[in-house]
Formats: C-alpha cells, structure tokens, sequence
C-alpha cells in the first residue's frame, strides 16, 4: 500500500543526502582552492601546507559552513597560522562570528560583543554587511581594550583541540603525481614508478 507520508519522508532524506553531500563536494573544492592560493603566497611552505588538508574538513563547524565566503575565510586563516607556525587550534574568526550571531538570536549583544563581530567580520574580509566597517571605527575608539580581551576569551572558547596538524607522512604523491616532497622519505622518489 502507498503509504504518502512514507514517501514524502523517503524523499526528504534523498533530497538531504543530495544537499550534505553537495555541500561537502563544495567544500572540499573551496579547501582545495585555497590551499593552492595559499601555496602560491608561501611556495616554501606548499609541502606542509599540501598536507594541513585535514584541518580544514575535519571540524563540526567547517561542516555547517556552507557559504562560500565564510568558509574560504575560515580556511585561510588556518592556512595562514601553518604558514606562520601559530597555533591552529584557536577559532577563527569566521567561527567566532557564527558563535556571536547565534548568541545574538538568544539576547541583544553588548557593545563590546558588537564590536567585536564586526571587528571579526572585517578581518574576515566579509562583505560589508549594516555599514559594520562604521560602527565598528566607532565602538573601537571607546572599548577596543575590552574588546581585545573578549576576543582572546572568545577564540579559546571556539577553540578545537584536534584542529592540530599531527606528524606529516607522505609517500611522495600528491593529487596523483609523484612529487619531491620535504615530507616524503628519501629513498621513495621516482625509483618505484619507474623501476615497476
Ligand atoms: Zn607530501
């Protein structure tokens, strides 16, 4: 017997399915792209930055991330901290912003809350959004001591603990080509392939 709420549900999670997994195919693009451009302002660095793939699609909050500006800011903030051997566990500011928003749909925001979205949001190269780059001169010039602190208290507060890059192993191929990566054991290169 045709049961239609059956359906309807059936329907509902394909039609799910077809949206996670269309946003992690976009995802893994974005990241993929970004770490490119990444490699292209370090090339020095591109080995090490080839392999931090993981931390930027490992995270919950990288998976609710499914604009496309959030996430390549969000991901070029972590690619920056490889490159400058900071930390990456901190959030970021994108994460930061989502966690402001979020607490603004349950209570106004201080001032100092404010601020510091809008400051996070600018760093974030976001698009302007209610004239943020404005206020933001504005509420700085009286609270940016306090603002700096929340700022600090907010990314440890995002912080992920296994957003840390482990010890990089490489057999030597990267996207399917054999390459001379710093990562790779001495001995690996192109002997194999070619002796094969
Ligand atoms: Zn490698």
């Amino acid at each position: 017997m045709f049961d239609i709420t059956k359906a309807e549900t059936a329907a509902e999670i394909v039609a799910g399915f077809e949206q996670t997994f269309g946003a992690i195919f976009d995802r893994m693009k974005w990241a993929e792209e970004e770490i490119a451009s990444a490699q292209a302002r370090h090339p020095e660095l591109a080995d090490k930055i080839y392999h931090s793939f993981s931390l930027l699609s490992g995270d919950e909050a990288a998976s609710r991330m499914s604009m496309e500006a959030v996430y390549r800011a969000h991901a070029r903030e972590i690619l920056e901290r490889v490159a400058a051997g900071e930390d990456t566990r901190p959030g970021t500011a994108v994460e930061v912003v989502i966690g402001l928003l979020a607490a603004a749909e349950r209570a106004p925001l201080s001032h100092e809350g404010f601020g510091l979205c809008a400051r996070l949001w600018i760093a974030a190269g976001l698009p302007d959004h209610d004239d943020f780059a404005g206020s933001l001169g504005h509420i700085e010039a009286l609270h940016s001591d306090r603002i700096d602190r929340e700022e600090a208290d907010a990314r440890r507060a995002c912080r992920n603990d296994t957003r840390r890059l482990a010890r990089i192993e490489c057999d030597g191929w990267h996207h399917g080509e054999r390459v001379p990566c710093s990562y790779a054991p001495a001995d690996a290169p192109a002997g194999a392939t070619a002796a094969a």
